[in-house]
């Protein structure tokens, strides 16, 4: 039993090697009660929002029980792209790390073997697939015989679930953990929320037991903002220009062609964008994936191929130019920007073809009646979220089982929309499209039928006979902008559905009660877009008295910012030089607090928040030699 066994660390060593090792004075949220729980040798299923501070919740027990004389964590995870980095940082930090996966050769899996049964590392990570093989699992048999077998991690839990969008093969194996290894504790990690999902990773890893930790999912920093489709590169480019100029961020595109050819457009902007999706040779894809977590300002143009794990504290923002699968997508996604905790854009454009593109893949998927059912509810709520008309993030974090107030940090809550009743409207749609097939015996698409409405003559009009039609021209009053307005309503509220290879749209069952004028309709005022203030700062800003979202290098002077870029340089000096992404050095929120406090000696740069015991001694010294050169 766990609490019997008096060489479990305390409570006051986990909060020495949070400051010593990391150099943070506090623990976040529920991090304390987790560390607490697992250092004790208990199980944990942790469900923290991306940016929550998932890594220190297995990193610091593993210190803790490594330094009990415990052994070593293994550390499960996906992604062989990451462990690089996350082994840098941590031995950045003075721990002593390593990473078993295919881009080792023979001689250097020889050596973390040795490492490893030697019982000096501290943590290892491995791919799911190296830790089920069996002759890494006798090595962790004979560490476990000698006491010598800490803790497992297990990371990106939800890859053990089909119903999630990750799902990886290998985490299957992961439940002979608990049999193999009885008395090591467990403990799972994962940014994804629903119920399903959960009930998978208890069920498939076996952590019946465990004790659950559910943090809240709110991320305050980022701020949600759709946008009807109009011209989509456009839209994208202003956004791009007025808000995000030098920022580092991702574009996410469904297909393959339209991420290269989004990418060779941006470059021909201007801009420093690169593809990144499965269709490129793994050599591209790796060395895109360096140039965006290593350079400043690069935007990856993707598809969601990219981004599982990316740890990129700095991502700026997150867009969408065409719409998720579900909400679950739409979250980890957005989730990407701003993990530092300072502002970031989670943006999206919207539009019809968005609409009936998602409920066509799932009628036409070859996946159970059961499945394609649970992916339409799926795909009816993020649709509701995209067209509503109130705060985002309540929808949101409603989803997730969460109530909350309207965050004064999304683009509903920031300008209010004007709504119009669009009860009328949508009934003249309807019955414009009942005629139109009525007339004809075959269906038409949005185009046709909004021309049919504002009486607008076009060659199919006068072919199809549809200038006689009893709703020709009886929209007449509404803008095209409004008649796509209505119509993507009511595909996405499932009263028209769209068929066949040219998206005519025909009525649905409920489409009845609608013409009968028993379902009020509301739709938001098309706005021409709202001229933005440039820059950062307008990410900051807040309304009616809520707590901003605050941003240390937004708040320095210019002495502050000539220290904060001698810094930057300094620091991308070093980042170079280990062959590490800049973030791992100091992340730019550290950066920003040695830039405002210009500390002179060791002990006052030890107080900044980020700066642990061993890169206070590897870099104390030039810190404070850069920052007196600019007096
Ligand atoms: P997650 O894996 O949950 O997305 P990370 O573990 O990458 O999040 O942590 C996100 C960021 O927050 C990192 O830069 C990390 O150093 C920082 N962080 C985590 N915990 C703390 C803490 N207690 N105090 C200060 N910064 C923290
Ligand atoms: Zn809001």
């Amino acid at each position: 039993m766990p609490e019997t066994d008096h060489r479990h660390p305390s409570a006051t060593d986990t909060a020495s090697i949070l400051m010593e090792v990391f150099g943070y004075s506090a623990y976040r949220g529920q991090q304390a009660a987790i560390v607490d729980h697992v250092v004790a040798g208990g199980d944990a299923l942790v469900l923290m929002p991306t940016g929550g501070g998932k890594s220190l919740c297995y990193q610091v027990p593993a210190i803790a029980r490594h330094r009990a004389g415990l052994g070593v964590t293994v550390v499960v995870s996906p992604l062989i792209a990451l462990m690089h980095d996350q082994v840098g940082a941590l031995e950045e930090a003075g721990v002593h790390a390593a990473f078993l996966n295919s881009s080792l050769d023979l001689a250097g899996v020889q050596h973390v073997e040795r490492e490893l049964l030697s019982g000096r590392l501290v943590l290892l990570y491995a791919a799911p697939e190296r830790i089920t093989h069996p002759r890494f699992l006798a090595m962790l048999e004979s560490l476990h015989e000698r006491g010598k077998l800490g803790l497992f991690a297990i990371d990106e839990a939800h890859c053990v679930s089909q119903w999630g969008h990750d799902f990886r093969e290998e985490y299957l194996q992961l439940d002979m953990l608990a049999e193999r290894f009885v008395g090591v504790p467990r403990i799972a990690l994962t940014a994804t929320a629903d119920e399903h999902t959960r009930a998978d990773i208890v069920h498939r890893l076996s952590l019946q037991d465990a004790q659950p930790f559910i943090s809240s999912f709110d991320r305050p920093n980022i701020r949600y903002s759709i946008v009807e489709k109009d011209n989509a590169r456009t839209q994208l480019l202003r956004f791009l220009r007025d808000e995000h100029e030098g920022d580092a961020g991702i574009v996410y595109c469904q297909s393959r062609k339209k991420v290269d050819d989004t990418a060779d457009w941006l470059n021909a902007e201007g801009l420093t964008a690169l593809p990144y999706h499965a269709g490129l040779d793994a050599d591209v894809r790796r060395r895109h994936q360096d140039r965006f977590l290593r350079e400043d300002a690069v935007v990856m143009v993707a598809t969601v191929a990219f981004g599982m794990g990316i740890d990129k504290p700095d991502v700026r923002f997150v867009a969408h130019l065409d719409l998720p699968k579900n909400i679950e997508g739409y979250y980890q996604e957005t989730g990407r920007g701003g993990r530092d905790g300072e502002p970031a854009d989670a943006w999206m454009a919207y539009g019809l073809a968005d609409v009936v593109n998602q409920r066509r893949m799932i009628d036409e998927s070859t996946a159970e009646e059961d499945f394609k059912r649970l992916q339409r509810g799926k795909l009816d709520a993020l649709l509701a979220m995209c067209e509503s008309l109130d705060c985002r993030r309540v929808r949101l974090l409603n989803y997730f089982g969460e109530t909350s107030q309207p965050c004064g940090n999304c683009d509903n809550c920031l300008h209010p929309p004007a709504r119009w009743d669009a009860t009328e409207a949508a009934r003249k749609a309807l019955s414009c499209i009942y005629r139109c097939h009525q007339h004809s015996g075959f269906g038409f698409g949005a185009v046709h039928l909004i021309d049919v409405l504002r009486g607008t003559s076009t060659d199919k009009t006068r072919q199809r006979g549809h200038e006689s039609l009893s709703t020709f021209g009886i929209g007449r009053d509404l803008s095209e902008q409004q008649w796509r307005g209505v119509i993507r309503q009511l595909v996405a509220l499932g009263h028209v559905v769209s068929e066949g290879e040219y998206n005519t749209l025909a009525l649905a069952d409920s489409a009845r009660a609608v013409l009968r004028g028993d379902v009020p309709i509301e739709l938001r005022e098309p706005r021409e877009p709202t001229p933005r203030t440039r820059g950062r700062s307008k990410a900051s800003a807040s309304v009616s008295g809520k707590p901003k979202v605050p941003s240390v290098a937004a708040t320095l002077d210019d002495a502050g910012q000539r220290r904060f870029a001698a810094l930057k340089v300094w620091r991308s000096e070093v980042a170079k030089e280990h062959n590490l992404p800049a973030y791992i050095v100091f992340n730019d929120a550290t950066l920003a607090q040695m830039a405002a406090e210009a500390p002179h000696t060791l002990e006052a740069l030890a107080g900044i928040s980020g700066v642990g015991a061993k890169k206070l001694d590897a870099y104390g010294r030039e810190i404070i030699r850069v920052l007196d050169a600019l007096g």
